[in-house]
């Protein structure tokens, strides 16, 4: 749950030296439009498959709110970078149990369990979120088909948002489907309060792009 204590998340790159000069340049905007400054670091944290994070924190000129940043590349709250859960998450859309993905990604079966079941709670708004990103960024995208089960639909989602980003932008080639998954959801693809009414969809690759 998002104590009362935790900033809220302004969701970045994944290239810390980018992020950092983009902070300093003002480039960085706060979800009420305003600019974001410098304002200390967050606690250092490890993340399996991204490494030794120092998350910064951003202080915005116009609402004083502060915000940690969170790469793109990992989830908020959780210990596994969002590529290392995207694999979780399309081996479940293949039909693979909970005993057999925690095996191949070598992670305790109770974490893999959790994942799912948060993003089962999360799975139909995450997959309306991208599906709208996806007319965005490409108009001409037919319907997405439609799979046994919600996650699978989901998946197909992520997956379809990637390859039309790519060839919308070019540039996000360099971010992955589950990268672009968490800009999306504002890094809370299994957070317990996923809600599209919380996140900024008008600039979903704003700050991260
Ligand atoms: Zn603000």
């Amino acid at each position: 749950m998002l104590g009362a204590m935790e900033a809220p998340v302004v969701m970045v790159g994944s290239d810390v030296v980018e992020v950092e000069r983009r902070l300093r340049a003002g480039e960085l905007l706060c979800p009420c439009g305003g600019g974001l400054a410098p304002w200390g670091h967050a606690r250092e944290r490890s993340v399996r498959g991204v490494g030794e994070l120092r998350p910064r924190r951003a202080r915005c000129g116009s609402c004083l709110v502060t915000h940690v940043l969170l790469a793109v590349s990992c989830l908020l709250r959780r210990a596994d970078g969002g590529d290392v859960v995207g694999a979780a998450l399309r081996a479940k859309a293949a039909g693979a149990g909970h005993r057999t993905i925690a095996e191949q990604l070598e992670r305790p079966v109770s974490t893999v369990r959790g994942w799912l079941r948060a993003f089962a709670r999360n799975a139909e708004t995450a997959r309306a979120l991208l599906t709208a990103l996806l007319v965005q960024l490409d108009p001409l995208a037919g319907p997405l088909p439609a799979h046994q089960g919600v996650v699978a639909d989901a998946v197909e989602a992520v997956g379809a948002c990637a390859a039309a980003a790519r060839r919308r932008l070019g540039v996000v080639g360099a971010v992955s489907p589950w990268q672009l998954a968490a800009a999306v959801t504002g890094g809370r693809l299994l957070a317990p309060t996923l809600s599209a009414v919380s996140i900024n969809t008008s600039r979903p690759l704003g700050n991260a792009g």
